[in-house]
Order: structure tokens, then sequence, then C-alpha cells
């Protein structure tokens, strides 16, 4: 069995699917064939309504149950996601065009193991005591209350879970908004937690574009927010965050460097170098897309990137052979190109790739361009799709301060055989998310999110748990209570 594309209905809401079709019509593209495969509508003021009324009427009872019930409900869900991961991918693969051989193993299986994980932690959240004399204080861990989840439409499965999963360990509850482009496998995830024994209310998903975010986070209701995006829509959903003094976590945007040394084992790097620029068809956020290559490993470097690249299947997304699918839409493909070409008009060498294969569908041949230097329009932005800018350098302080030449700080990456010199590179990275003879893992074991422009807070691991929950401190006094008259 396979899920249908079109879901039951738009939104889910106070434990079941609601519709309501007097919001916008959103038709949801499958990137392969450029063909409408579902419509949902975009959630109307009532349906808003709805669905932080209900969050906020079940988030209390929630919180006040023992963490170890709510952690048994969070591994339920985790193992029937695992059980279902080949139907879950496959919708995420109509959702987002990826290729099948990657869903398979990185979205249905990365919102279990956050599950997992979250549902593990919840019966161990804990305050401290502090002792003050005879006189002490206590802390208390408290949820913050109704969270706003708002995501990104690289990894629609992923991305809810990641948001949900610590939120509802830490006795929150969420409205979660998926991006109007991939608005499918949330729903999925409501679904799946209701049916492991999540109350009523706890996790609702509504559809809509950014007004429909923004109008949440708007909300008297709303705590916290958490935002996966852009940096132009992280200034915006952080400012009215600003206006609530809402709890904020902000997983933006980068243009992640990935220093390769000449002592480096090639195959390694060039195999980081693809994965930091070609799995989702380069739509990842913490991508290694400033490719540093020193001066003389830099031919041989290009030679087997080319070489390799040629060894990418690109193809019908659901057949488990094709290793490299479309881009998400139609837009992001245009808004990709039109970075191709300034590469190549500021003088940019294109080594290969640059053009549409010919075929329907959303696809764009992986590209690297070699020759980039620091103040060309693809060494700069975000392109967010399957472009790789190689730059050459000499020296580890020379290539340093380059790597650091940005605004954004999300991650960043060294592949060397020189065991001191790696620590060191990583040590001066500004980047929240670093990898040494590695790239673009993201286990749930360990924090994950930016520094500079590239976002506030932490998601994943312990960290998390910092974001989505407050510390209440209680002073209890033992003695006499001396007041000055
Ligand atoms: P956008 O910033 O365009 O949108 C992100 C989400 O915010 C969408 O759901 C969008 O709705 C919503 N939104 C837009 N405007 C507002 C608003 N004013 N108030 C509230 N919500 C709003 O990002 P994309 O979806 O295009 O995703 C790509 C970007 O995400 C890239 O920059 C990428 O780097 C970043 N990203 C970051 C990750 C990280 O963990 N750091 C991971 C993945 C992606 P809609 O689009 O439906 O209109």
């Amino acid at each position: 069995m396979t899920y249908p594309t079109q879901p039951t209905a738009s939104h889910f809401i106070d434990g079941a699917y609601v519709e309501d079709t007097a919001g916008t019509p959103i038709e949801v593209i499958y990137p392969a064939t450029g063909k409408t495969i579902a419509t949902v509508y975009e959630a109307t003021p009532a349906i808003i309504e709805k669905a932080l009324a209900s969050a906020q009427s079940a988030q209390k009872a929630w919180a006040a149950l023992p963490g170890v019930e709510r952690g048994r409900i969070l591994r339920r869900a985790a193992d029937m996601i695992r059980e279902r991961n080949h139907d879950l991918s496959v919708l995420e693969t109509m959702d987002t065009g990826k290729p099948l051989s990657e869903t398979l193993v990185a979205d249905a299986t990365s919102a279990a193991d956050s599950l997992e994980f979250f549902g593990g932690i919840a019966a161990s959240l804990t305050g401290e005591t502090i002792q003050l004399g005879d006189d002490f204080v206590y802390t208390r861990r408290e949820a913050l209350g109704v969270c706003v989840g708002i995501g990104a439409w690289n990894y629609p499965t992923q991305i809810a879970a990641w948001k949900g999963a610590p939120a509802l360990a830490c006795g929150n509850s969420m409205v979660f908004k998926p991006s109007e482009t991939t608005p499918l496998c949330a729903l999925k995830v409501a679904e799946i937690l209701h049916e492991a024994g999540l109350p009523a209310g706890l996790y609702n998903v509504i559809q809509g574009r950014g007004g429909v975010g923004a109008a949440l986070i708007g909300d008297t209701r709303v705590a916290k927010v958490s935002l996966t995006g852009s940096v132009a829509t992280g200034r915006k959903v952080y400012a009215a965050a600003a206006e609530g003094i809402r709890n904020v976590t902000m997983e933006l945007g980068g243009k992640s460097p990935l220093v390769i040394f000449d002592d480096a084992d090639l195959e390694k790097a060039v195999s980081g170098a693809i994965l930091g620029n070609f799995y989702s068809t380069g739509q990842v956020c913490s991508n290694g897309t400033r490719v540093f290559v020193q001066s003389g490993i830099k031919e041989a470097f290009l030679a087997r990137m080319t070489e390799r690249l040629a060894g990418a299947k690109l193809g019908d997304p659901l057949d488990e052979a094709t290793t490299f699918g479309p881009m998400v839409s139609e837009a992001q493909l245009g808004i990709v190109e039109g970075f191709i070409a300034k590469g190549i008009e500021e003088g940019a060498r294109l080594v290969t790739g640059g053009t549409r294969p010919d075929r329907d569908g959303f696809y764009l041949l992986p590209t690297v361009f070699a020759d980039v230097t620091d103040d060309m329009t693809i060494a700069r932005e975000e392109i967010f799709g399957p472009v790789m800018s190689v730059l050459d350098f000499e020296t580890e302080e020379e290539v340093l301060t380059r790597a650091n030449d940005t605004p954004y700080g999300l991650a960043a990456g060294v592949f060397t055989n020189d065991l001191t010199r790696a620590h060191r590179m990583v040590a001066g990275f500004e980047a929240g998310t670093c990898y040494i003879n590695h790239y673009n893992l993201a286990p749930v074991e360990a924090p994950f999110g930016g520094s500079k422009l590239s976002g506030v807070g932490r998601e994943n691991s312990k960290a998390a748990i910092e974001y989505y929950t407050q510390i209440k401190s209680v002073y209890v006094g033992m003695g006499d209570v001396e007041a000055p008259f």
C-alpha cells in the first residue's frame, strides 16, 4: 500500500482531519512531472483559531503528565513511523521530488530518530536544588505552552518531527505550518502521533502561505516560534516574535565553507563535497557550497569530482536506482539558473553541468564551477540548488579568514590528515555545526544550528530542551523572615 497523495483533508486539528474549502487552494505539484497531485486549502481565520484554541486547551493536562508517559507515546509513534517507512518515503518523494533512495534513509527515519530520542529523554527532565545554608532554592523545568513550528520545503517530514518531538517531550503543544510547496507529510506525522496515543489538540497541522505563519506568530496565546527557512523570512518572524517577547528557534540559511587541504584523502574529500553539494539536489541548508581546495590537489579534485558526478543517476525519483532527482519547484529551478548565469557572467569556469537535461520536470544537471573568487555572487549568496563553487587557496591562515568572511555561520567542514590542523580549523570556524573528514550528517544526538545570520538556538540533542522549556526558580525559607522595619 502507498498513501494517496490527496490527503483526507487539508488540516489536522484537535486529533482529526478538518477541511475548510473557503481557503485559497494550494496546488501540490510533483516535481518530477510538473503535474498536480493534490489540492489543499489555505487555513482561514476560523481554522487558525480552531488550531490555536485546541492547542491551548490541551497543553496544561499534557504538561502535568509524568515525563515517562509523554515519552512512551512519542516512542510508540517512532516505531509506527519505522514500520510505515516505505509509504512515508514515497509520499515524501512525491511532495519534494527527492529520490526514494534518499527518502527511504533520511526523512521518515530521521523523524523516528527524533521521536525516539526525545521520547527517551522526557522522563529525565529535571530541575535542580541549590542549598543556601538552611534555606534553599529549587528549580522546576516547565513547558513554554503553545509552540508554533514553521517549516521549509526541503525536509517536510523531518522538520515536522524535529520541532514536534522536543516540544511535546517537554510538555508543550504545537501548531505546525508546513511550507505551501510541500504540505503533505506533516499531516502524516500528526496522524501517526495521534494513532500512537497523543491526546487531541497537542500537535496540529494547518496549511498556508507566509500570511498564515504570520497570523500564528502574532497571537498572544503563542509562547514560542521555531522556524526553518531563509534569512529573509527569519528576520520577519524573529521581529514578529519580538513584539510579543516570545521564545524563538531560528534555523536559517547558509553559505558554508568546506576546506580541503592537499594532504586530505582525495576520495573521502570528493565524497564529502558530493554530500555537501548534491544530496537532495543541493537543497540542504548546511551545504558546503564554497569548496576551498588547496592548490596542490585542485586539478586532481576537479577531475575526480567530474568522474564521480558522471555516475549520478538522474531519473524517476520513485525508481530506487535513481540517485539525483529534480528541484522542488519551477520557481526554485529558475532562481538557481539565474545564479548559474551570474557565475558565467562574472568569469567563473563552468566545469560540468549548468543546464537542464532533456526531460519533463524540474531537473538541473549537477553543476561545478572552478576558479571562483570570493567576491563573485555564487560565492556570496545562498543558491539552494546543485551548484558547487570551487575556490583556490594556499595557506591555512588565509583559508580560515576567507572561510569566515560571510554573514552566515551555519556549518563548516575540513578534510585533512593533519590532526592538529583539523582541530585548529574547527576552533577558528565561525559556524554552529562543524565536520572533520565528513560532511552534512545530522544525527539526533548532536546539536544542530547556526551562528551569525544562520540562526538562533539549537535543534536535536539535549541542547534542544533549553529551547522548549523555561526554568522556574523557587526560594524556600526555612527560618525567620528578617525585614528592615
Ligand atoms: P522561506 O523562508 O521562504 O519559508 C520558510 C517558511 O516560512 C515557509 O513555511 C513560509 O511559508 C513561511 N513564511 C514565509 N513568510 C512568513 C512570514 N512573514 N511569517 C511567518 N511565516 C512565513 O524558506 P523556504 O521554504 O524557501 O526554504 C528554503 C530556506 O530554508 C533556505 O534559505 C534554507 O537555507 C533554509 N533552511 C534552513 C535549514 C536549517 O536548519 N538551518 C534547513 C532547511 C532549510 P510559504 O513558503 O508556504 O509561503
